[in-house]
């Protein structure tokens, strides 16, 4: 149940819809052939489309283009004072804490090199009060239409919870504290463009997608091949063989269910394509570039005390000896 403030709060939040969040901003530089290329080396993306004389930038872009920067600290290119005001009510009630949730973007034009972006925002809506297994808050959508000129090129909607957190709670209704036990292992995010791979997971089967298209190797998981655009796609089974092709110690910051220090590794398989993952059977500061390991699948969530959730396999990979 509502208590009258909080109603009173949620009716103040609802004046903020519709308002401006940025008036006639322009993108820091014009769209470039340098941030496309950083931009596709980043996400591994050799679309022939976002290269040459003819290049268009990534359509996944579009925020890029906007963004203010770290020198744009007062906010972006643009920007109003109404969401930073709706930002500080959400603050004041509590909702000190934010998470962005999801993006959704709609592509009208293909943007260019050459092309100066121009946009405006505006806050879209602001829920009623949800409470989430975060805290309870207000999720906030502003809607960002990007132009070239008079015509639109595409939209950006993002979606904050701003939220007041909730104490964990143990399962007999205590509150953790520091000392409190290992979490139990973050599961893996299961979608629909991944699912096949941590079914073969769980069969204890690296697989890994193959274009039906051009042959071409993939991971992680994809709807459709970076190289020719094919849609259509089938699975080879990895030997599991690979090695280190880099890797970083964990010291900080500290997620509950791991023990810093740890090493994450960028395993290249034999077949070609990596993987992050972790190495086990070596001391994290024994792990080196070049070493070959082997995959093996690890069974989580079955310790006690380690939740009811359902156990759950990852692949991790052993050092192989005489590395
Ligand atoms: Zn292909």
């Amino acid at each position: 149940m509502l208590s009258e403030r909080e109603d009173e709060l949620g009716a103040r939040l609802k004046e903020f819809e519709g308002r401006a969040a940025a008036v006639a901003g322009v993108g820091k530089d014009p769209v470039n052939a340098p941030m496309i290329r950083h931009w596709c080396e980043a996400m591994g993306d050799t679309n022939p489309a976002y290269t040459g004389p003819d290049a268009i930038a990534p359509p996944t872009m579009l925020q890029a283009w906007t963004m203010a920067g770290l020198s744009g600290q007062a906010g972006p290119p643009g920007g109003t004072e109404a969401f930073g005001e709706l930002l500080a009510l959400l603050d004041a009630a509590g909702c000190t804490s934010v998470v962005a949730t999801d993006c959704e973007q709609e592509y009208v034009r293909p943007l260019r090199p050459g092309d100066i972006v121009t946009f405006d925002a505006v806050i879209e809506s602001v829920s009623d009060r949800k409470t989430t297994k975060l805290g309870t808050g207000y999720f906030v959508t502003t809607r960002t239409d990007v132009r070239v000129g008079t015509e639109l090129a595409g939209t950006h909607r993002f979606r904050i919870l701003k939220y007041a957190p909730t104490p964990r709670m143990s399962r007999k209704g205590r509150k953790e504290g520091p000392s409190s036990h290992r979490r139990p292992r973050p599961r893996p995010v299961v979608n629909r463009d991944n699912a096949g791979f941590w079914e073969g997971v769980e069969r204890g089967r690296l697989l890994i997608q193959r274009c039906t298209g051009c042959g071409t190797l993939r991971h992680p998981w994809l709807p459709g091949c970076n190289a020719c655009g094919c849609l259509e796609w089938d699975t080879v089974e990895s030997s599991g063989e690979g090695t280190v092709f880099s890797y970083v110690v964990m010291h900080h910051p500290p997620f509950p269910a791991f023990d810093p220090p740890y090493a994450v590794v960028l395993v290249e398989l034999a077949e070609g394509v990596r993987m992050v993952s972790n190495v086990v059977g070596v001391a994290y500061d024994k792990v080196r570039i070049g070493m070959p390991v082997e995959a093996e699948f690890r069974r989580y969530g079955t310790d006690a005390g380690a939740g009811d959730e359902s156990p759950f396999v990852l692949p991790v990979f052993r050092a192989r000896e005489g590395s």
